[in-house]
């Protein structure tokens, strides 16, 4: 089962690619935490992507289809994965199609989470708070300033998919307000149904 999974920042989809990862064995690619390993190991494209990163704009498509379709070679995900930020545009989605098709695969179901984006902007401001409390260093893309661009950036590259999923007769839409477990809830059911 290959399974994308997007929705506007902030909206769960870590939280639940992770538990996918732990309850169906799906390894989780984000291309988010791809990219900040490759800035804290300080790689060439680390450098190059760390700038982008925390104005919260978008890395080029040609660097993120190079990270999944390395990452897609590995044995892993033979059976299958949770595609966890990615893809954010179209440009990468019908890449993401091309590269699976060429290894015999397919997009099975894409889940969009919904939000309220105001409900959001206030948890991450609340977050950011918290973690300043505790001493911790919160994300630099993080901050209320940066979220509004990042929303942005969703609504103008990112939605577009609904439209390109719906097409496809893949999407399906989970409300991502609704408390952690009902969210795994109604995706475990989406997944049950589409198997
Ligand atoms: P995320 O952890 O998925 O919210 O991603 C954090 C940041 O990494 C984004 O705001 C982008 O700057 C970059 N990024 C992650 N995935 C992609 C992608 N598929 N395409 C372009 N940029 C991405």
């Amino acid at each position: 089962m290959n399974l994308v999974l997007f929705g506007p920042p902030g909206a769960g989809k870590g939280t639940q690619a992770k538990l996918l990862m732990e309850h169906r064995s799906l390894p989780q690619l984000s291309t988010g935490d791809m990219l900040r390993r490759a800035i804290t190991e300080g790689t060439e494209l680390g450098r190059n992507a760390k700038a982008i990163m925390d104005r919260g704009d978008l890395v080029s498509d040609d660097i993120v289809i190079g990270i999944v379709a390395e990452r897609l070679n590995q044995p892993d995900c033979a059976s299958g994965a949770v595609f966890d930020g990615f893809p954010r545009t179209i440009a990468q989605a019908e890449a993401l199609d091309r590269l699976l098709q060429s290894l015999g695969k397919k997009i099975d179901l894409a889940i969009e989470l919904k939000v309220n984006d105001e409900v959001l902007i206030e948890r991450s401001a609340n977050r950011v708070k918290e973690m300043i409390a505790a001493g911790q260093n919160p994300r630099a893309d993080d901050t209320p300033e940066t979220l509004r661009n990042r929303l942005d950036v969703y609504y103008r590259n990112t939605a577009p998919l609904i439209a390109y999923y719906r097409n496809q007769g893949k999407l399906k839409t989970v409300h991502g307000m609704a408390p952690i477990p009902e969210v795994t809830k109604s995706i475990a059911a989406l997944l049950d149904g589409a198997s």
